[in-house]
């Protein structure tokens, strides 16, 4: 059986205790010790004060364009994992759509509309939309996980390499072989600079040597301005020879060579202004909070031999001795928003085609939350659990995990989790 989620544990003032196992809670619920508080994530509710102090909790993050990778700890147990689909794509998507709405507004034959789009300011430190709503979504969720755990500390991924561990190659010896963590930082980086390419022959998806420019048997630094990457063929067929010599017939590329090795480190590591945005509004928790480098968590999960996906990314990052994994079934949350102010739908021409209720809620019930229907009657008799898409007629589409259920009455259902802008699955 693999394991599951830690669930987390509120005492009857809501106050946060240790999170238990998941057979822990089937006997609370069994034993009516407990009842349940939220679905998503699992959170039971204990019928009496609790005095113990809780152990604390860590909150690791790795922020990611798509996907944001989420590991609590507890020590260096991961009792709970998840994985936060963002909306990026569609935020910007229906932004353009409002966008092509306005601007045939514009060309239409109306009264003379003011073209305005020179007239606005940015405030500092402006993301647009799509970036903004990774960070909101991320801070929602540490937020949720402040209500419903003892967290004490939070470690995010901020930076791909640490520029300081590249700057110094003295710091930790000059050797660059697999397995230093500093031959992670400095692999990464070379990557990055190089576009993942050969840099004389320009070969793509082949394993790549790190090369010295100016060559070691002739005195050339292990400094990172001296390293580039290239194919076995290439860094074999250069040797000891200087770069002018090895490059005599192609000056235009050695040109650009010498141009690109000498670009300061800033550059190529364009510190990522959405990541910098989440730290700075992850200070605001009160939280202990530090940070560590893409490079680190790489070299981390290498070492402990773990597979690459988001939350054990998120576990890994940080200073980490040893993992003990206790979750195997991450919880995926995908944001789906909270709808459309939109009164009236347009077809893909911009033509109005079906108009929506005023009143999202019918019988209390709105499209998006997850019910329990029993049927005990009728052809559809049978139990179902789904996401619920609300009739103003009262009888409503269920799809369940086997497929579309529809028509079912209000009356049968029963709501299991309200509608919070967030999908769920396991
Ligand atoms: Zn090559």
């Amino acid at each position: 059986m693999s394991k599951s989620n830690f669930v987390f544990v509120l005492d009857a003032d809501l106050k946060p205790l240790t999170p238990c196992t998941p057979g822990m809670a089937r006997s609370l619920l069994k034993s009516g010790k407990a009842s349940v508080y939220r679905r998503y994530p699992f959170t039971l509710i204990l019928k009496k004060k609790v005095d113990t102090t809780p152990a604390p909790i860590t909150i690791k993050l790795d922020p990611g364009s798509k996907t944001t990778g989420i590991a609590l700890l507890q020590g260096s147990k991961v009792i709970f994992a998840a994985e936060l689909t963002h909306r990026g794509q569609t935020i910007k998507a229906s932004l353009e759509s409002r966008r092509s709405l306005r601007r045939g507004r514009r060309t239409r034959h109306t009264r003379y509309r003011q073209a305005r789009f020179l007239n606005r300011t940015r405030p500092k430190g402006w993301l647009a939309p799509s970036l903004q709503h990774r960070v909101e979504t991320t801070m929602t969720w540490v937020k949720k996980f402040i209500r419903l755990t003892p967290l004490k500390s939070i470690i995010q991924e901020l930076v791909r390499f640490d520029l300081q561990q590249l700057e110094n190659p003295e710091i930790s010896g000059v050797e660059y072989q697999q397995g230093e963590l500093r031959g992670y930082e400095v692999r990464e980086y070379l990557l990055n600079k190089w576009d993942r390419k050969c840099t004389y022959c320009g070969a793509e998806n082949i394993p790549l040597q790190v090369e010295h420019i100016h060559p070691r048997a002739k005195g050339g630094s292990n400094r990172i301005y001296n390293l580039s990457l290239a194919c076995e063929k290439c860094n074999l067929k250069k040797g000891t020879q200087d770069i002018e010599q090895f490059l005599a017939k192609k000056p235009d590329l050695l040109k650009k060579i010498k141009a690109q090795a000498k670009q300061p480190l800033k550059d190529a590591a364009a510190v990522n202004s959405t990541r910098w945005a989440l730290f700075n509004r992850l200070k605001e928790t009160g939280l202990s909070i530090s940070t560590s480098s893409g490079g680190l968590t790489k070299f981390n999960r290498t070492r402990l031999g773990l597979a690459k996906t988001h939350w054990l990314d998120a576990a890994c990052v940080g200073q980490v001795e040893t993992l003990s994994i206790l979750t195997e079934k991450p919880l995926l949350i995908k944001a789906t928003g909270h709808g459309t102010r939109q009164m009236c739908r347009t077809d893909k021409f911009g033509f109005p085609s079906r108009y929506v209720p005023q009143n999202k809620f019918v019988h209390g019930f709105q499209t998006g939350d997850i019910v329990k229907a029993v049927v005990t009657t009728g052809k559809k008799i049978g139990t179902y659990v789904g996401r619920v898409a609300v009739r103003s007629t009262g009888s409503f589409n269920i799809s369940t995990a086997n497929g579309l259920i529809q028509g079912i009455g209000y009356k049968n259902c029963v709501s299991v989790h309200k509608k919070d802008g967030y999908n769920y699955g396991f």
